[in-house]
């Protein structure tokens, strides 16, 4: 009999009051049954926001530094159970081991960068343009905070989102991907063993729209942060909308790597590699679309073919295996539909298909996928897939893969790979995404920069680094006038004109 996993609400593990479960299974071998995870329903995010509100009583009047420390022991803790979380993530996400052992560092390096944010959480003192009055602005916690996570990034995602959070003194309720229940739970775990207070952290495990939607149409929780489909993160923008909701969206890509004929072509082939096909093409970041100067296409497509052909499939936590399966059968459904769309719209020189043979069979594996002569504008140029499929574009100069790369309704990252610093440059000012790489493939961010993108991949706000923080606290000003009479701001001082 399979383990039934629970909730963690007010610090306590409990059952779900559905009393339902459902099942979690290895997406690389479906006969493995990792456990049953709630299917939570309204009743448990009412618990949640209960036990989240007493939470946020004691947290938002923790000093700040003192929040930090805990940060720093949950860094610490995620150092020393680092690969038995990337093995749990492997298990039931599919990525490599490699891959899911970074995940894991980035959780690491976002809680190592919020532990000392809690002696930062910065605000300004400036001059009042009264005499003996004080002027200052300071960061102030907000309250319940609801983090809904996809699945493709099942350690580092919630981190980006609760550590922050956290730190500024808010307390949060977390639904993670369905996908993925076990790996935050892990992480709830190392929280609790932190020594984090009762309520201030709650985990409601359940689906989209039985757990996800009752927490952001909820009125005692103010602020929502998403990262997920475009598709979902316009639902829950238009909720949030009509409730004056503070709503952080990260959403889907369709980014693109840039070769110029200049370019180092073994770096270029390096990295598309690892963009196209890292996670099984399964980050917001991926590359799926390759734009190559006409100059080289012809040999580069040749190359790449050739080289994406060795690459290995397999269960992730197997030696030697480069590109893992996709997370589910609605995943590989999907990228099956896009095989229908791109063989007319395009020319398919690789893969097509689900990818079979030994170690193969009992899972979602597909092959790795290229299409070239993709036009700008088509389906397979625009859309995102979401798997393991490159579409090939050409080129003739930099302003027309400029506006390739600018084409499309997303706008996360872009990379350009050219020995040309004035190209360089000019990527960095003219390509319409939140990150741009040169000489690098489209991912890769960094734990302290700010991560998001523009157009409909996000709704302004980043992730990571510092800008994170004034998302999750509120903006407050102070005035303090010590003259020891009414002073009129905009009156008093202005009878004779200081200019
Ligand atoms: P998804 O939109 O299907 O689900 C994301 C989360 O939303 C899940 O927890 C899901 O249960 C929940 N959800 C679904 N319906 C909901 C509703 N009506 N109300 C509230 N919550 C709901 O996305 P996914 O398949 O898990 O993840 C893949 C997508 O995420 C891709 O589009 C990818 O580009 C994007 N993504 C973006 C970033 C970024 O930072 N921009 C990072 C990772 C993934």
């Amino acid at each position: 009999m399979a383990e039934k996993h629970k909730n963690f609400i007010g610090g306590e593990w409990v059952e779900p009051a559905t009393g339902e479960y459902f099942e979690n299974r290895n997406p690389a071998r479906q006969s493995d049954l990792i456990g049953l995870w709630p299917r939570s329903g309204r009743e448990d995010v009412e618990h949640a926001v209960a036990a989240a509100k007493k939470g946020f009583e004691t947290w938002r009047l923790t000093p700040a530094p003192e929040r930090g420390a805990i940060l720093k022991q949950v860094g610490d803790l995620l150092v020393e159970r680092k690969d038995e979380i990337a093995r749990a993530a492997t298990r039931e996400m599919g990525k490599t081991v490699a891959e899911t052992r970074g995940d894991v560092q980035e959780g690491i390096d976002t809680a190592y960068y919020a532990a000392t944010e809690g002696r930062r959480l910065f605000g300004h003192t400036v001059p009042s343009e009264l005499r003996s009055k004080w002027a200052m602005s300071f960061r102030r916690p907000i309250g319940i905070c609801g983090l809904i996570t996809p699945f493709n990034f099942p350690l580092a995602i919630p981190t980006w989102k609760m550590f922050p959070a956290l730190v500024c003194g808010n307390s949060v309720i977390i639904k993670p991907g369905e996908d993925v229940p076990h790996t935050v739970e892990l992480l709830v775990e190392v929280l609790e063993e932190a020594g984090i207070p009762k309520g201030v952290v709650n985990l409601v495990q359940g689906f989209g729209e039985e757990v996800g939607d009752v927490i952001v149409r909820h009125p005692d929780v103010p602020v929502i942060s998403f990262t997920g489909s475009t598709e979902t993160g316009k639902i829950v923008g238009r909720v949030c909308g009509e409730m004056h909701k503070r709503l952080s969206l990260e959403m889907g890509g369709k980014n693109a790597q840039i070769v110029m004929a200049d370019a180092d072509m073994d770096l270029a082939l390096d990295g598309v590699l690892w963009g196209a096909f890292g996670t099984t093409g399964q980050r917001c970041t991926a590359t799926s679309r390759l734009l190559l100067q006409d100059e080289i296409h012809d040999q580069f497509v040749e190359s790449l073919t050739a080289r994406a052909r060795q690459l290995k499939l397999g269960y992730g936590a197997d030696e030697g295996v480069d590109v893992g399966p996709l997370v589910s059968a609605a995943s590989r459904e999907k990228v099956e539909r896009y095989m229908e769309i791109g063989r007319q719209e395009a020319e398919l020189v690789l893969g097509g298909e689900r990818a079979t043979g030994e170690g193969l069979d009992d899972g979602f594996f597909f092959q790795p996928t290229i299409f070239t002569g993709v036009k700008p504008g088509s389906r397979l140029a625009t859309e995102e897939i979401f798997g393991p499929v490159l579409s090939v574009i050409r080129f003739s100069d930099a302003d027309e893969a400029f506006r390739i790369n600018n084409e499309v309704k997303y706008g996360l990252s872009s990379s350009v790979y050219t020995r040309d610093v004035n190209v360089s440059f000019r990527a960095f000012q003219e390509l319409d995404n939140g990150i741009t790489y040169v000489n690098a493939p489209t991912i890769g961010a960094e734990a302290h920069l700010p991560f998001g993108g523009v157009k409909q991949t996000g709704n302004g706000h980043r992730e990571g680094g510092w800008e994170v923080y004034e998302f999750y606290s509120e903006t407050k000003v102070g005035y303090l006038d010590y003259s020891g009479k009414l002073q009129r701001a905009q009156i008093d001082n202005y009878e004779a004109s200081p200019y």
